[in-house]
């Protein structure tokens, strides 16, 4: 019996977010007794497999096979699912991200599972089986009891540092393949951000709202972006005016993410966006207005001009780095 972990790469590489999982799986298979097998699917490399008994994987499924390049959330269930009806496995740990989203569902359907989504703790209790997990927007948390015999938990990114293992992990390749007809995603074609930091993937991000007045004043916070090695998002009506490109609006209607340090200049603290970032380790918010609610969820904070301060973090910044 073990925990299983479904570890996501990109292009052969695992990110942090696949580490955070598989510790995730290791603190619960300490609570529960057990062990740790993780899931790698699509081509990836024996050495970087090895990465994830780092992490306190002590097996790794290794699903090589063409099928299984590119997201296909109906095989990748199916995969799932039989991967962990073989190794007996009564929890199964995946991203709470856009692909977690696609496939828990899927999985719990086939498993008759029950789903815990956006947990981030160990649980609570293990009989019965109880989760925490944040709810409306971040305002709230909840105690989630799954009942199921064999549940599923999708776990909000950076909830659970890093801990490292001795690394006695051994990897066995698992020959899976599925029914063609049942592959129905096909990528024809991959066009590459390049240069950028990728918003989600970012540990520091600099954040522009309506306050920022026009998307002539934008130079000045990219930069700081820059110097601080992250990446630029904004609010959703900033993206709405075409001041900043759709890809970058963070809250419920966009991008979740949840780096260390969120700096938000000029941006109000509506619920719905701080639904998208109220993970973050440390918020930072610049406001001409001290009642902007904004400050409520920030630890840090700067009253005044945004078109003002700007220029000078970056000035600060720059002689920092010097
Ligand atoms: P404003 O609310 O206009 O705030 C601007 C802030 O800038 C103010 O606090 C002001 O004091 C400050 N300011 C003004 N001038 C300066 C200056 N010179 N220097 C410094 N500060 C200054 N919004 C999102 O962001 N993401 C979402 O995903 C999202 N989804 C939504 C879904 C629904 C169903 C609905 C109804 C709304 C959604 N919204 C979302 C919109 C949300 O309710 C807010 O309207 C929006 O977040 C406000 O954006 P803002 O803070 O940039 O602008």
């Amino acid at each position: 019996m073990s925990v299983l972990v479904y570890t996501e790469n990109w292009d052969g590489k695992f990110k942090k977010l696949s580490f955070e999982l598989v510790s995730y799986a290791a603190g619960l298979a300490k609570m529960t007794g057990t062990s740790v097998t993780a899931v790698s699917m699509g081509r990836v490399e024996d050495s970087e497999l090895k990465k994830l008994g780092d992490f306190g994987a002590a097996k790794i499924v290794n699903v090589n096979n063409d099928q299984f390049v590119a997201l296909d959330s109906q095989a990748y269930a199916s995969v799932l699912a039989d991967v962990a009806v073989k190794e007996g496995s009564k929890v199964i740990i995946i991203a709470n991200n856009n692909t977690g989203k696609a496939i828990a569902p899927r999985i719990s359907v086939r498993l008759k599972a029950g789903v815990g989504s956006g947990v981030s703790r160990l649980p609570l209790n293990l009989n019965p089986f109880t989760v925490y997990k944040r709810t409306y927007s971040g305002n709230a948390f909840a105690h989630l009891v799954i009942k199921s015999d064999v549940k599923i938990l999708t776990i909000a990114q950076n909830s659970f540092d890093l801990v490292t293992a001795p690394n006695t992990a051994i990897i066995e390749n698992y020959p899976a393949s599925v029914d063609a007809s049942l592959v129905k995603t096909v990528v024809t074609n991959v066009e590459k951000q390049t240069g950028k930091m990728l918003l989600t993937d970012a540990d520091i991000v600099v954040s522009g709202g309506r306050g920022m007045k026009s998307s002539d004043n934008w130079g000045p916070l990219v930069e700081l972006a820059d110097l601080l090695g992250g990446a630029t998002a904004c609010s959703r009506p900033v993206s709405d005016e075409g001041w900043r490109p759709h890809g970058e609006h963070t809250g419920q209607t966009g991008k979740i993410i949840a780096p260390n340090l969120y700096i938000a200049i000029g941006i109000s603290g509506a619920t719905q966006h701080l639904a998208g970032i109220s993970s973050s380790k440390f918020i930072v918010a610049v406001n001409t207005d001290k009642d902007a609610p904004i400050f409520e969820a920030a630890q840090y904070g700067i009253i005044g001009d945004a078109l003002k301060i700007l220029p000078k973090l970056v000035e600060v910044v720059k002689e920092f780095k010097k």
